[in-house]
Parts: structure tokens; C-alpha cells; sequence
């Protein structure tokens, strides 16, 4: 075992990351608990990652001797430099009376949050860490005989995973009845306990590996496939019904797949709970022959539904029951990240191991996680259904007690809605909205006003709790109750709980805004909309929106180790400050590109000099649209097969159509490339996608035209002639008209000194910046690959403004920086590089 370590971190091609990797896995050795773990690097390829799944197993089943650990340190220098790893090699010999455990058993997570300051009161830091720390090991912690590895006993649910974190007020409070007996909220999830290769006492850990989207998972799990260590290990990939469901799916009859399937399936017989009875669903019944036997050792999302159709078992559940036994787990980081998901299907997270790819979104994630909206309609949809329930008192009596508690807390929110709206109806219409903010203590105490705050809270969360398992387990008994309803009254819970967590600790990280969104005529004005004439129809909503994503992270952090892996981390300052957290290892290695592979370079004029400055007040300008059309046709007509242009929002983009339609720029682009433009809706999405991706193997190639923090510039693959050049316009900003962005730069500088939170100028910078890094690393993708990026906007010849770019990107622009002219005519122009480059393809060949 530990040759094999040895092998695997020292045979890459990638040695740079790997190496970093490793000394990840030294740490995972040398601890019992791994601390969280940021990843920065230039490029992260696919095939590198397993790799982090098979050092860690490795890791966790048996240690590397301390005396192994440093001669592989001595032999690869490099690893002296990685944070860490190296300190703990080369600590001298200690005192033999001070066990490992007690050397290296130090708080992992920083039990640091951004509201503490152990500065001013280290007591309290510390009596705060020990309470976390309680809270983890659940006082239950035994030595083996070693005295090497400890084992954590876990408590079935976590309350983190009910969102509320570990020191929930509502802990101590919940009955006992809902805790151990009545319908848990989440069923029991089979542990692994040991391996037929492992101590009796070791309990190897589950790798839960989260990524955006299923097409970036079936990446991972190819290359996975081609590890020594595929078919050592179990492994299941999780989706919703939407993906793996295979029964024939109704519209008309249902209004989405989840309703079909729980009015299919059928749950115990009443006679024998030992027995099942056939369900509706044939799929359903046979899912067990779906399994690790009858699938290969590696298998995707696709493989997994093909195996479904064809031996008739339903995908969906066969997946989740492979869970229960399986060693690595991949699912979209939702499904890790959100407490209802991981609720729902049952993921444990407690001392398993967490690896986050794409996490350069991890904010994002966490504050949309604990962000909801719904409207006054939702609430009055679900009261019709639940006063249906109700009055089918005989079938539904053992579960009446819930749902009319539930019936009248909605009705209480409906009431909080009307009595709310002479505020909404006050305030200009901007747009189609008007909008009414509150400070987070004067919402709750409207809510109190209508009994549904926080003194009703708890039996609030108690009754939907009861509602949703039911709901979940056996559907038929709650039927005309929609998918809709349970998300709703999920949701509240949800929310209500982040918001009342810790006797309301974290209520001020919250904005509540009433919303009143309107439609009328063409000419419809917000002075018409004053007066309530020409309103064609009018939506309430509450918008909940949450400021500080270390609310959400913190529930992640009863697992054992989180890796946050991506290549446009930077800046980590914004990690630490946003999540709360510390992040003890870090690893940055190079980009993997040889630098003769790559061009970047910037663009600061239009031909005939102009300065060419894409801010949202110079794109507006006829002569700055003209010089990015002008440069966008110069890349296209030096650039072979596929060309993606990233500007800042859909906006700008049918400006600049229009303007280009105007002038003959489009026919000219046209005539060079097939031009596409990025489609705002998922189903036109894929028609996009698959006709750019049949035209650049075309002579002609094609022309994309793309958003920052759209689809096209996350997740997707452009390799080799995929995208041979990408041009970027402008520095994308996040918009700072939206509302929430508005209210979450007032909360940063609200805090910035008291959280240590960036300001709201800082903010916005970090960013734009991630956007702009993700979408030029859309053209260099593997070793091999080759590309030219040229970054459009006169800003870039400041220094001010490549600083934030990535080091790798930053070090390949260099002083590159091009007027229009030079840019065609120089020795180091675009042009010259595919000329280069395309003659080297020829060779190769
Ligand atoms: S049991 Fe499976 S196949 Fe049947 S309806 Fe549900 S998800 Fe679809």
C-alpha cells in the first residue's frame, strides 16, 4: 500500500499539482483530521483529480511511516515547499510520552468564525472551540489498540444538516419523540464500517465529490476509470428524477416527475411491514438488480440510466441504495452543500471527506443556498392543497395533526402578506418592481405580529419535519399534496431555521425585501401603477436574502476534510473572509501549458488610435462597438476552427449585433466563421452548443458569442480546436443596479472592520476578476492544447487592472500589449502565433 502512494505521487504528468496533492495526503496521514483545504492552481485537469480521491483513501487506510514520509520528502524537494506537509516531516523526534494523537490532534477547522474576536476575549474562543469540538467528536471517541486511529460515532442527523449548525438553540429543545422515535427526518444512512484489509476499529471514510454539472462529473469519472484503483472502489453517482428517471413521463397527468413518482411508488403494506407490495412502478420494484455487480466498476449519469432502460430497474433509486456502501459519491455540489438536499437524499457528511470541485462559485453557492423567494400565490396554491387534506379526516388522521398545523402557519403568512401591503404600495415602480426593505429585527417582528416567528419556530420546524418525511416515505397518504407545497413549507423551515439559529445570532446576515413585481401594456409607467390602473397582473413576493455565506459553509464543517479545488481560487483573502473560515493548506502550483503553447495579449485602441474602453459607458459608444467588431473580425480571420467572444451581459451583446448589422460587420463576420450566440434558456442552449460544435471542424470554423457567468464560460470544455482563441471584452462587474448585489456591498461595508469582511469596492473586484479568469480559461485545457487569448479594453495597459488577473495569465501577458495596429502588424502578433502553431500541427502530424 504505501509503494502504491508512493507511485501515484511521483508518476504524473502534472508534477507540479501532484506533488501539491500529495502533500495533502501527507497531512491526511499524519492527522486524524484533515483541515480544510483550498486548492489554487493555473489549470485543473480532469485526469489529475482521481488522484486526489486515491491518495486520500490511502491515506485515511494506512499511514506512512514517519521515517517513509521524510525520504520521499528528501528525494522531491519540492514538497519542502508545500504548506504543511513538509512541517510535519520534519518536526524533530518529540518527547515519546507525547503520543501522536496528542501532537497533532489540534482544532482543524479554526473554530474561529467572523463574529468571534479571540483577541479581545480568547476565553470565550476558547470555550467556543471545546463546545465545537464536543459537538463532533459527540463524546464518543475511543483509541485502537495503537493508540493511532480515533474513531468518531456519529449521531444519525447532524443538526448542521437540518441547517441549523452545532450549537442550535433548537437541539436541546426538539422532544425526544422526534429525534429517536417518530419519523426521523433522515432515514438511517448505512455506514461503512470496515474494510475485509482493515483494523476492526477503522472506519473508512466516504469521498463525497461535488461538481457544478453532470457533463464535468462524467470528466471526472472517466479518468477515474483509468486509475489502478477503479473496481477497489465502490462508487454510485446521484442526479434528480428529471435525469435518471425511466418511466414514461405524462405532463398532462403530472406536474413534474417527482409527483409521478411518489403517487407510483408504494411503501410498506399495512399488514406486514417486513413485506413490500408491488408498486405502479415496475422500475421501482426491480431496482435492486441495478447494482454494483450488474455495473461496470466506473459508470456516469448516462451509463447508469442506459443499464436502467435495458434491465428494466429504476435508475433513481438504485443510485441512492448504491450510496449506502459506496466509497466515493459523485453528485452536482448542491447536493452537499444545500441542508434540504442533503436531507432528502440522505448524505451524511459527518466525518467523511469532501471534495469541491469548481469552487471558485462556493460563495455564490452558500448565500444562494440560504436565499429564498416565494410569493403570496405558492402560499395560497399550498393552502388549497393542505385544506384537501384535511378534509379527508378519516384517511389522513394519523397525519392530520401536522397538516393543519402547517395549514394555519400558511395562513398566517398569507395574512403577513396582506397586511404588508400598503408598505409595497407606497414605493415607485422601477423597472417592473417596487421593493420595500426591511432591517432584519423589524421583519421578525412583523412576524411575530402574525404568530409566525420565532416564538411559534419550533413547532413550526417540528410539523414540517413530520410533513416532508411523510411526504418523502409514504406519499399516498398525503395525495394532491404537489412537489410545490413540500419545497414550500421545506424551504420556510429552512430559512426561519438559518435566520433563528443561535437565538438569532445570525439575523442581521440577512436582507427580508417585499417585492411587488407588475405587467401592464407597452406604455405602462410606475405613475399609472401608483394609481392601480392599466396593472394587467401584480405578484407579491418575499425575498429573503442572504448576505454571508459562511452561514451555509458552516454546516459542512462536522465533515473531516473539505477540498475546495479550482483554477480561479484567487484571490484567497475573499475565501477566508466570506466563508469564515481558515484555510491551513494551500497549494498553487503552475499552469501545466508550455509557454511557447500560449499568447496573451491585451488591446487598448480601435484602428486609427481611438482608446478602446469597454466600461458600461464606453460600450455604449458607436465608435468603441465598431473597434471591438473590428478586432473580434482581425481574431477571426487569423484564427483557425473556434473563436469564443465573453462580453458582459446579453445586453451589450444585442447591441453590438445591431450596430455590426448595421455597419456590414455581421456578414463580414459571417463570412469568416459561422457566428453563434449564447441562448438564455437551457433547451436553445443545447441547439447551440451541438451546431457550434459540428461547425468548427468545418474550413470556416465558427464564432461564439458568449456572457461572463454564463453557461458557456463554467463548466463547458472547449479543447484544442474547440477554442483557438478567446477574446474578452471589457471587466465584468457584477451588476450593481440588481438588489442583491446592492444590499450584500451595504452589508460588506456595514462590517467590513468588525468581520474582516473585504469592502464593498473589493468585493465587486474579486468579482469581476473570477468571471473574467474563468472565461479565458476556457482555451487552454490540457497539456497539449494551444490557444490565444486577447483581452479587449484600454484598462489593461494599467497595472492597476492585470493585477488581479490570474499569476498565470498575468505571466504570460507580460508587456504584451497592443495597439490595433500592432496587433496585426508586430513580430509578436496573433497572426504570426497561428501561424506558428498551426504549421506545428502539421508537422505533428
Ligand atoms: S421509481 Fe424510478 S422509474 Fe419509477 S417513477 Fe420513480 S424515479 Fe421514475
Amino acid at each position: 500500500m504505501r509503494c502504491e502512494v508512493a507511485r501515484v505521487a511521483t508518476s504524473q504528468t502534472t508534477p507540479d499539482l501532484d506533488k501539491g496533492l500529495f502533500g495533502i495526503a501527507l497531512d491526511a496521514v499524519r492527522t486524524d483530521r484533515l483541515p480544510i483545504t483550498a486548492i489554487g492552481h493555473g489549470i485543473l485537469q480532469a485526469k489529475s483529480l482521481p488522484k486526489i480521491i486515491a491518495l486520500l483513501k490511502h491515506a485515511m487506510e494506512d499511514r506512512i511511516s514517519e521515517l517513509l514520509a521524510q525520504e520521499l520528502v528528501r528525494q522531491n524537494s519540492e514538497l519542502k515547499q508545500v504548506s504543511g506537509a513538509a512541517n510535519y516531516v520534519s518536526t524533530p523526534v518529540r518527547d515519546k510520552s507525547v503520543t501522536p494523537e496528542k501532537y497533532l490532534n489540534k482544532p482543524v477547522f479554526g473554530h474561529k468564525s467572523i463574529y468571534d474576536d479571540a483577541s479581545q476575549n480568547p476565553k470565550e474562543a476558547s470555550n467556543r472551540a471545546s463546545k465545537r469540538q464536543d459537538c463532533l467528536d459527540t463524546s464518543t471517541e475511543e483509541n485502537n489498540e495503537a493508540g493511532l486511529v480515533k474513531i468518531h460515532k456519529k449521531r444519525r442527523l447532524a443538526a448542521s444538516e437540518r441547517g441549523m449548525g452545532c450549537e442550535s438553540m433548537y437541539d436541546s429543545q426538539l422532544p425526544t419523540s422526534l429525534d429517536e422515535t417518530e419519523l426521523p427526518s433522515t432515514p438511517d444512512k448505512k455506514k461503512q464500517t470496515t474494510q475485509p484489509d482493515t483494523p476492526q476499529n477503522v472506519r473508512v471514510p466516504t469521498i463525497y465529490y461535488g461538481a457544478r454539472t453532470h457533463k464535468q462529473l462524467q470528466q471526472v469519472i472517466k479518468e477515474f476509470a483509468r486509475t489502478d484503483y477503479c473496481g477497489q472502489l465502490q462508487m454510485t453517482i446521484l442526479s434528480s428524477r428529471d435525469y435518471s428517471c425511466v418511466r414514461e413521463y405524462d405532463k398532462k397527468t403530472w406536474s413534474s416527475r417527482n409527483d409521478m413518482c411518489r403517487a407510483c411508488i408504494k411503501p410498506y403494506t399495512t399488514k406486514s411491514m417486513e413485506q413490500r407490495a408491488d408498486s405502479n412502478c415496475k422500475y421501482y420494484d426491480n431496482r435492486a438488480s441495478l447494482n454494483h455487480q450488474t455495473l461496470p466498476p466506473a459508470f456516469d449519469l448516462d451509463e447508469l440510466v442506459a443499464k436502467g432502460e435495458e434491465i428494466r430497474a429504476c435508475p433513481y433509486y438504485a443510485a441512492r441504495g448504491m450510496a449506502a456502501s459506496a466509497h466515493i459519491v459523485f453528485c452536482p455540489y448542491n447536493y452537499l452543500i444545500e441542508p434540504s438536499i442533503r436531507s432528502s437524499m440522505q448524505i451524511d457528511l459527518s466525518d467523511n471527506i469532501v471534495i469541491i470541485d469548481e469552487a471558485h462559485n462556493i460563495e455564490d453557492i452558500c448565500r444562494d443556498a440560504a436565499t429564498f423567494t416565494f410569493t403570496r400565490d405558492n402560499i395560497q396554491a399550498s393552502i388549497k392543497e393542505l385544506e384537501l387534506v384535511c378534509g379527508y379526516r378519516f384517511a389522513n388522521q394519523d397525519s392530520l395533526r401536522y397538516v393543519e398545523y402547517l395549514l394555519k402557519a400558511l395562513k398566517g403568512w398569507d395574512d403577513w402578506f396582506v397586511n404588508q401591503t400598503p408598505l409595497i404600495n407606497q414605493k415607485a415602480i422601477t423597472g417592473n418592481e417596487a421593493t420595500f426593505t426591511w432591517a432584519a429585527e423589524n421583519f421578525v417582528q412583523t412576524l411575530n405580529n402574525h404568530n409566525i416567528g420565532q416564538q411559534q419556530y419550533k413547532n413550526f420546524h417540528e410539523n414540517a419535519e413530520l410533513f416532508c418525511k411523510r411526504l418523502r416515505e409514504d406519499p399516498r397518504t398525503l395525495l394532491g399534496v404537489t412537489q410545490a407545497t413540500a419545497t414550500l413549507i421545506e424551504s420556510i423551515d429552512t430559512v426561519l431555521g438559518y435566520l433563528f439559529r443561535c437565538e438569532g445570532k445570525y439575523m442581521d446576515d440577512f436582507t427580508p425585501a417585499l417585492v411587488r413585481t407588475v405587467t401592464g401594456p407597452d406604455s405602462f409607467s410606475w405613475r399609472q401603477s401608483q394609481f392601480n390602473k392599466s396593472i394587467e397582473k401584480e405578484t407579491l413576493s418575499l425575498r429573503l436574502l442572504c448576505m454571508n455565506p459562511a452561514v451555509v459553509f458552516e454546516s459542512l464543517k462536522v465533515s473531516r476534510c473539505i477540498i475546495l479545488a479550482s483554477g480561479t481560487l484567487t484571490p484567497l483573502i475573499s475565501l477566508h473572509s466570506e466563508l469564515g473560515t481558515d484555510f491551513p493548506l494551500q497549494v498553487s502550483p503552475n499552469h501545466v501549458i508550455p509557454p511557447d503553447r500560449v499568447w496573451i495579449g491585451s488591446l487598448s485602441t480601435c484602428p486609427g488610435g481611438v482608446r478602446l474602453e469597454c466600461s458600461a459607458r464606453g460600450a455604449g459608444e458607436a465608435r468603441v462597438q465598431d473597434g471591438v467588431g473590428a478586432a473580434l473580425r482581425s481574431v477571426c480571420r487569423v484564427t483557425p476552427h473556434g473563436v469564443l467572444c465573453f462580453l458582459p451581459s446579453y445586453t451589450l451583446m444585442n447591441k453590438l449585433v445591431n450596430r455590426w448589422k448595421e455597419t456590414g460587420l455581421w456578414d463580414e463576420l459571417n463570412e469568416l466563421k459561422h457566428v453563434l450566440m449564447e441562448a438564455r434558456n437551457a433547451r436553445d442552449h443545447s441547439d447551440v452548443m451541438e451546431e457550434y460544435y459540428s461547425s468548427v471542424c468545418g474550413v470556416r470554423g465558427a464564432l461564439l458569442l458568449a456572457v461572463y457567468r454564463g453557461k458557456v464560460s463554467e463548466g463547458m470544455d472547449f479543447r484544442d480546436h474547440q477554442a483557438r482563441a478567446v477574446v474578452t471584452v471589457g471587466v465584468p462587474y457584477p451588476n450593481t443596479y440588481d438588489m442583491a448585489v446592492k444590499e450584500k456591498m451595504k452589508y460588506n461595508d456595514r462590517y467590513s472592520a468588525q468581520r474582516h469582511l473585504l469592502s464593498s469596492s473589493e468585493w465587486l473586484l474579486v468579482q469581476a476578476y473570477r468571471a473574467l479568469n474563468q472565461a479565458v480559461g476556457r482555451c487552454v485545457r490540457h497539456r497539449a492544447d494551444w490557444g490565444g487569448v486577447l483581452l479587449i479594453d484600454a484598462r489593461f495597459s494599467s497595472p492597476y487592472y492585470t493585477q488581479h488577473l490570474s499569476k498565470w495569465v498575468r505571466n504570460f501577458l507580460g508587456n504584451n500589449h497592443h495597439t490595433f495596429e500592432s496587433l496585426e502588424n508586430s513580430s509578436n502578433s496573433l497572426e504570426s502565433f497561428m501561424q506558428t502553431m498551426t504549421l506545428r500541427d502539421s508537422e505533428d502530424v
